[in-house]
């Protein structure tokens, strides 16, 4: 049986391909599993949360600048960030079923509906001693904790497991025409160490003082075992990551600066706060001395959306190591407590990582709502629509004139020419007027501007608000500067 959240979720997926938002890869051949493309509406409202999150780092901080580094990177890096030995999941196989499930998920499934139950202690109790056995890799203990518990496979329904094995999650491939003498290179599993190599040249070239971050978005690629729900896991996704160098001994502050900033910035598109929270990590990466998630409520449940992880030199210290080159800064600081400068040191970094794909399944689960209005006379009627922030929407204004003739498309086709080069307009003029805004309601366009009869009179128009549904008759010459307005 589905639950309303599944049938939302389902619905949220069907609209998001009907209206041109997300398809499935290569779907003439069937797809391409948990891989995921882009349609005209979606690679515009993609773009725009990117540019929202470049411009609030790069151009509203003065000590961030961005970088696009290559998606192939030279292998030693991935020795050098752990990732050729570490990047892995621990997994575990039904025998049944033949499905393999990632650990962690499968008891955190089952703790779900513990809770769902009223078990929460229970439920807190095996969450808290997988953490534990996860942190100390006993791979047998969690086996164990799986049996006990008796945590069955969802699809076969049985406790027949496999013992617990890891996966390496990174895709290789080979460089160079000759298969047997090219070299293994691998997608990157994340952008942050394009950032990590180009500490120096990038501190030089752009004269950065201390604290400084660099900013990228880019493609990450993941073998991931268990990819479901949509394009909340994919094989192929996008990162916005920020690592932010600061001098050792204050990574607490920034860490606090950090977590506290990427939420405004999620509050600052007009979402409900409270739809998120925080996860801070119990288990930690050896290296790591603080980190935690900002989580989402999903349709599914609350999800990671973010991370924002306090690294230490880690990474830094390890290229060293790897590339036999100094990975250090010269601080001329005074340190007051010495009267001396710091001198040169490795830096410690904070670093910023949110998926952009997820970010935008957060936009449009949170924008899609299915609603019943109650017109004058009494009737009711029902609409889709996205109500998606108009900053960041698809289309920001749809120009509609009533009719095809009269002169009224050229009236409304000089508003497009005065308003396109500032923002993104959409021109229609066929069917009726009442169809045109609800299929500008189901793609998320916050306003909509009808050009009638009386505009050649008056050069007046009507606009209408996406969510309140109001018309208001304004001056044809205030359109862009009411959208404007809205938009900044
Ligand atoms: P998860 O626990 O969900 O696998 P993670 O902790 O491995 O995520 P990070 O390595 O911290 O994720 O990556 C930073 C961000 O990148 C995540 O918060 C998420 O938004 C995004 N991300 C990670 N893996 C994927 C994926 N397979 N598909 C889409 N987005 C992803």
């Amino acid at each position: 049986m589905s639950t309303p959240e599944q049938n939302n979720f389902q619905a949220i997926i069907s609209h998001a391909k009907e209206y041109g938002f997300v398809f499935p890869s290569s779907e003439i051949y069937d797809g391409l599993s948990a891989v995921y493309d882009y349609g005209p509406y979606g690679s515009e409202l993609k773009k725009n949360i990117k540019d929202y999150w470049w411009k609030s780092m790069t151009q509203l901080h003065e000590n961030i600048v961005g970088i696009d580094a290559a998606i192939f990177m030279h292998p030693t890096t991935w020795k050098a960030s752990g990732h050729v030995d570490n990047f892995s999941d621990p997994m575990i196989d039904n025998k049944d079923s033949q499905k393999r499930y990632r650990v962690d998920h499968l008891i955190e499934g089952f703790a779900e509906t513990l809770t769902a139950k009223g078990e929460t202690e229970k439920a807190e109790s095996i969450l808290s001693q997988m953490d534990t056995l996860l942190a100390a890799e006993d791979y047998a203990s969690l086996k164990k904790l799986i049996e006990e518990n008796k945590i069955s496979c969802p699809i076969s329904g049985t406790c027949n497991w496999t013992d617990i094995r890891q996966f390496n999650l990174m895709f290789d491939t080979k460089l160079g025409s000759v298969t047997d003498e090219a070299d293994t290179i691998y997608l990157r599993p994340e952008t942050a160490q394009g950032i990590f190599v180009n500490f120096l040249n990038v501190q030089k070239t752009a004269r950065m003082k201390i604290p400084f971050g660099i900013a990228q978005t880019g493609k990450a690629f993941r073998n991931e075992i268990v990819a479901r729900q949509f394009i909340f896991r994919m094989r192929e996704f996008e990162q916005m990551e920020m690592q932010f160098f600061v001098r050792p001994g204050t990574e607490g502050e920034w860490y606090q600066y950090w977590k506290e900033a990427r939420l405004q910035w999620h509050l600052s598109l007009g979402i409900d706060a409270k739809k998120y929270r925080y996860h801070d990590h119990v288990k930690l990466a050896h290296y790591a001395k603080e980190a935690c998630d900002i989580e989402f409520e999903f349709p599914f449940g609350f999800k990671e959306v973010e991370g924002i992880h306090s690294r230490s030199d880690f990474d830094l210290t390890q290229h060293q190591l790897f590339s036999k080159k100094k990975m250090q800064y010269f601080d001329a600081d005074v340190d007051a407590s010495t009267g001396k400068p710091y001198g040169n040191y490795v830096p410690y970094v904070v670093e910023t990582s949110i998926g952009l794909d997820r970010m935008f399944l957060l936009i449009l689960s949170n924008a899609y709502h299915e609603e019943t209005i109650t017109k004058e006379d009494g009737t009711t009627d029902s609409r889709t629509v996205l109500h998606i922030p108009a900053k960041i929407a698809p289309n920001k204004l749809a120009i509609l004139p009533l009719t095809k003739k009269d002169g009224l498309p050229e009236i409304a086709r000089a508003l497009t020419d005065e308003c396109k080069p500032f923002f993104k307009c959409f021109y229609e003029e066929k069917d009726a007027i009442g169809k045109r805004y609800r299929r500008q309601d189901a793609i998320g366009t916050p306003f909509c501007v009808t050009i009638d009869h009386q505009s050649k009179e008056d050069n007046s128009v009507t606009i209408r608000y996406r969510d309140s549904m109001l018309q208001e008759r304004v001056p044809l010459n205030k359109i862009k500067e009411i959208v404007l307005k809205e938009i900044s």
